[in-house]
């Protein structure tokens, strides 16, 4: 755990007592703060408690001696509707921060040449590949690469910072909000795409909150952006017009004279380089489909900007060995493939698998998103059928009716599976997929979408084992 120095003496209001609220607490005391730890819910409170944490009711604080309020990154100050705490720290003007700004103080206060690396990574889609990819390289290539923030472990639950540490750090839009010393040597923006509107009001108000990533970026820093999105494009020209860092665009669509591009499945560099390939993407198994050349192409332009040699990260993105639910591949029975894409929790990400394969068999459905699958009608050619489960299958069933695809409503995942992997096998389609893309948040069925990929996983593993001993057992025949 990392202690928070810089508030020493300081007394903090924490609200949101989930693992990183307590852990905030916790550093900012080891670090000489006084805290004031409270949520609204009852368990959360005896939990934290249980940790060392003092309790304190914030609803009856002196808030005129309270230096900062610590607020959970998904609890609002604004919209949709004001927090009672935020409320009262306004009113009082304490600062609202959250535990990224905590950790970028912490940085900022070690004298220059003792500081860690920071690469911050923010953008729609792509964070948690792109941050894991980054962590991956940095391991392979011998640097103490700690990977923590929207993903895995909070900031302050990472290990002690030296010189030789370089956090990568994923960055929601809520996070950054509440952010103001970060200085990232490495800031990525990966695209940007409608969401969380309700909380940051319109597009304006989510570009604002994730244009915070490059603050305090000096010219020895370096901005990497993805330019494949209009609204990402128009971000490098401003920040080009700007200028006084390094900044790298990155394409899969084009290539670029200077920058980081993929042509063809390859991956190129015009940055130190000329026009040097720095490995062929077709074959990183864990990396497939163009979106995922996007997160291989930022993920290389940040790493290179530290001085890391081409050779070494062309190597490390091949070994990468991807993330659970994320366009997974389980395994195979003949030619039949399993991919769990349970993290498509919407048609914007379901649409990345879509576009990848071709011949699949699509178990798709769960709590359904607003505008259902209709997006995704132009990527229907690519499904051979569809199994529908969960609460959306009765809306699913239309749309696919009306685009005359063929589909079935299987209802629960295991019989999806089940019926879409014997049609799968007796389909004399090339290489057919069953997929798990589903398009759906997962809470009708299942605690979250972790626990819908884990079953997915299980009910293909068994099929897979089955068919694996039943080979075994004819070649001893
Ligand atoms: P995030 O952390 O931003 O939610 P993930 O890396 O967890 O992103 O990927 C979630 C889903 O988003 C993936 O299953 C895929 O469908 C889609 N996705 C991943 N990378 C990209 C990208 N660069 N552009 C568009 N969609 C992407």
């Amino acid at each position: 755990m990392i202690a928070a120095h810089t508030y020493k003496g300081q007394t903090l209001a924490v609200f949101g007592l989930g693992r990183t609220g307590v852990t905030a607490a916790l550093s900012l005391v080891k670090g000489g703060a006084t805290v004031w730890a409270w949520d609204d819910n009852e368990a959360a409170r005896n939990a934290a408690k249980k940790t060392g944490v003092t309790i304190k009711d914030l609803n009856s604080a002196d808030w005129t001696v309270c230096d900062a309020l610590v607020l959970s990154p998904g609890v609002p100050d604004t919209l949709p509707e004001r927090h009672w705490t935020a409320a009262k720290a306004i009113e009082a003007n304490v600062p609202i921060i959250c535990d990224i700004e905590i950790f970028a103080r912490e940085v900022a206060a070690r004298p220059e040449n003792d500081r860690p690396k920071i690469i911050a990574i923010t953008g729609t889609n792509g964070k948690s590949t792109t941050t894991s990819l980054i962590g991956h390289i940095l391991k392979a290539c011998g640097k103490d690469a700690q990977i923590g923030g929207n993903i895995g472990r909070g900031v302050l639950d990472l290990d002690k910072m030296h010189a030789g540490t370089h956090y990568v750090i994923e960055l929601s839009s809520y996070q950054l909000e509440r952010t103001y010393s970060l200085r990232a040597n490495a800031a990525i923006f990966l695209n940007l795409s409608p969401d969380h509107l309700e909380r940051h009001g319109d597009m304006k108000g989510y570009e604002t909150a994730k244009r915070r990533v490059f603050d305090n970026q000096t010219s020895e820093d370096a901005i990497i952006i993805g330019v494949d999105s209009e609204p990402t494009k128009r971000i490098y020209s401003e920040v080009t017009a700007q200028n006084g860092r390094r900044i790298y665009p990155v394409s899969v669509k084009k290539c670029l004279g200077r920058g980081a591009s993929v042509m063809k499945g390859k991956l190129y560099c015009n940055i130190s380089h000329k026009g040097v390939e720095v490995c062929d993407l077709s074959k990183a198994k864990a990396l497939e489909g163009l979106h995922n050349h996007q997160n291989a192409a930022v993920a290389f332009a940040a790493v290179q900007s530290l001085g890391l040699d081409l050779k070494s990260i062309g190597e490390a993105i091949l070994s990468f060995p991807g993330l659970a639910h994320r366009m997974e591949t389980i395994g195979s029975v003949g030619p039949v493939r399993f991919v769990n894409d349970s993290k498509a929790t919407n048609a914007d990400a379901a649409k990345q698998a879509l576009k990848s394969y071709g011949n699949i068999f699509w178990v798709a459905g769960g709590q359904a998103k607003s505008g259902g699958i209709e997006p995704l009608a132009d990527l229907f050619e690519n499904v051979t059928h569809a199994y529908l489960i969960g609460e959306a299958a009765p809306e699913f069933h239309k749309t696919l009716t009306k685009k005359k695809v063929k589909h079935k409503v299987s209802g629960e995942l295991e019989k999806a599976v089940l019926c879409a992997t014997r049609d799968a096998m007796a389909s004399d389609k090339p290489n057919p997929i069953v997929l798990l893309s589903p398009a759906c948040a997962s809470f009708d069925q299942f605690k979250s979408f972790e626990t819908r990929g884990d079953a997915f996983r299980d009910y293909a593993q068994r099929i897979i084992d089955l068919y694996d001993q039943e080979k075994t057992r004819m070649t001893a025949a």
